[in-house]
């Protein structure tokens, strides 16, 4: 067998790819790709997997969300800060309730690539390629649009490039001090119930921080800012091999286009191109673990993605749906117990309760959102396993895509604000609600 090598996933079946009019045109694209700095460092990324490591054995618990798909034009300081609000507001719920650090993980900064049922979609007797993200083509509906063009991978470098300074800058500076949460408040929430209670939890730990600085235990440079880590689904192998770099005086390969590279349920399969490459990089790698997954499945990609059984290098996402998950989640964890690998589990509450409304909305309902949830939080206590982290599809806007939550949000409420081309998200309000939900199950 061939040493792994960014490329050597060529030469297996690779789905969910784009299909490029003109190879040279992507070769040309990509030789420019791989010469352009790198979006993160192998020094963060280590530092996510140690931190990922302490999740895994719950002493720290980590927060992934964001988007289902970024567009290029999310790409502007209200939308990147508002989702910054909302991680950290919740990050300090979170805090507060679970008494230990949390992991902040955007899907920002690169999540531009979606995989998609089918490869083309048929509108009036026109037929096109399907949208599959503004990585690769265009939403609208002309053949323009929707015909791959390799020129995108150069403006989603851009895009992450840039959303990525805004987030280091705003870190870098008062934005992220512990010491200012006022910084993070969102304008239209001011008259929300779960703003009172936000703001006492702020308050609980604003008392804290002095008395630990008062004390002299607090580290202060610790504690007056917080990081960000990022993550994008790494569906687009083109792209993520382009980025992908040996770094001085550390082994092995690292992807530097995002921290946290996931892979999705529908390209995990152990003898295809999506495993073949995540096998090779020393990022923390994510796999999307979902209805169907056999034993021998889950034990492989144990056994593939983790070779060297490191702490905090292998995340399994479940996201079963809040009727599937009882059933088939214990069963894996078994079998991944019986390999003795090292995982970190993390619920993703989202992916297997998605359905359409009479109307035709894609929604998912706060209810079988928040069962899934707390079924996660009950089969990991009761088989043993420890919960890690939570995944969730969150904007810090004020958008309409979910069904529920203490608004009582209908369907007939749906079309106020329903923005989402593709999943829908939980609003401003539904997220934080999910936080508190998350601290009242497992709080101790
Ligand atoms: C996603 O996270 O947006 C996604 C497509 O998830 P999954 O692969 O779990 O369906
Ligand atoms: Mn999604």
């Amino acid at each position: 067998m061939n040493p792994w090598h960014p490329k050597s996933w060529q030469q297996k079946p690779a789905l969910q790819q784009a299909n490029y009019p003109s190879q040279a045109a992507l070769d040309a694209t990509l030789e420019q790709l791989s010469l352009l700095p790198p979006l993160v460092t192998s020094w963060e990324i280590e530092s996510l997997k140690s931190q990922l490591a302490a999740a895994s054995r719950g002493e720290a618990f980590l927060l992934q969300g964001g988007d289902c798909a970024e567009n290029f034009s999310d790409c502007n300081a209200q939308i990147v800060t508002n989702k910054l609000k909302i991680l950290l507001q919740m990050s300090l719920l979170l805090i507060h309730g679970l008494n230990k650090p949390v992991i902040r993980v955007g899907r920002i900064a690169g999540q531009y690539a979606k995989p998609r049922s089918a490869d083309m979609e048929t509108v009036d007797g026109v037929t096109l390629p399907s949208y599959r993200g503004d990585l690769i083509n265009g939403p609208e509906f002309t053949e323009e649009a929707r015909v791959p063009d390799p020129v995108r991978l150069l403006r989603g470098y851009g895009r992450a490039a840039m959303t990525l300074n805004f987030i280091r800058a705003l870190s870098d500076c008062g934005f992220a001090d512990l010491h200012h949460p006022e910084n993070w408040d969102l304008d239209f929430v001011s008259h929300s119930p779960l703003a009172d209670l936000y703001h006492r939890v702020v308050n609980d730990l604003s008392n804290s921080l002095k008395f630990m600085e008062t004390l002299g235990s607090a580290k202060n440079n610790d504690l007056s800012r917080v990081q960000f880590f990022t993550s994008h689904e790494g569906l687009h192998l083109h792209y993520e091999q382009s980025l992908t770099r040996q770094v001085p005086n550390r082994s092995g390969y690292y992807n530097l286009t995002t921290h946290l590279p996931w892979i999705g349920f529908r390209t995990a399969a152990t003898t295809d191109a999506h495993i073949e490459y995540f096998s090779g990089i020393q990022n923390p790698v994510g796999v999307k673990v979902g209805p169907g997954m056999s034993e021998q499945w889950i034990q492989e990609l144990v056994e593939r993605l983790n070779p060297e059984n490191q702490a905090g290098k292998l995340l399994f996402i479940h996201r079963f749906g809040a009727g599937k998950i009882a059933k088939e989640l214990p069963g894996l964890i078994q079998a991944v117990k019986r390999t003795g690998g090292n995982v970190c589990w993390v619920s993703d509450p989202m992916h297997g309760n998605t359905e359409s409304t009479s109307s035709g909305y894609k929604t998912r309902r706060f209810d079988n959102i928040l069962s899934e949830l707390e079924q996660s939080i009950e089969i990991h206590q009761s088989e043993g396993s420890i919960l890690g982290g939570v995944h969730f599809e969150l904007t810090g806007d004020d958008v309409t895509e979910c069904i529920g939550g203490a608004r009582g949000l209908d369907e007939e409420g749906l079309k106020r604000a329903y923005k989402t081309q593709v999943d829908p998200r939980l609003n401003y309000e539904q997220a934080l609600e999910m936080a508190l939900a998350i601290t009242q199950k497992m709080g101790k």
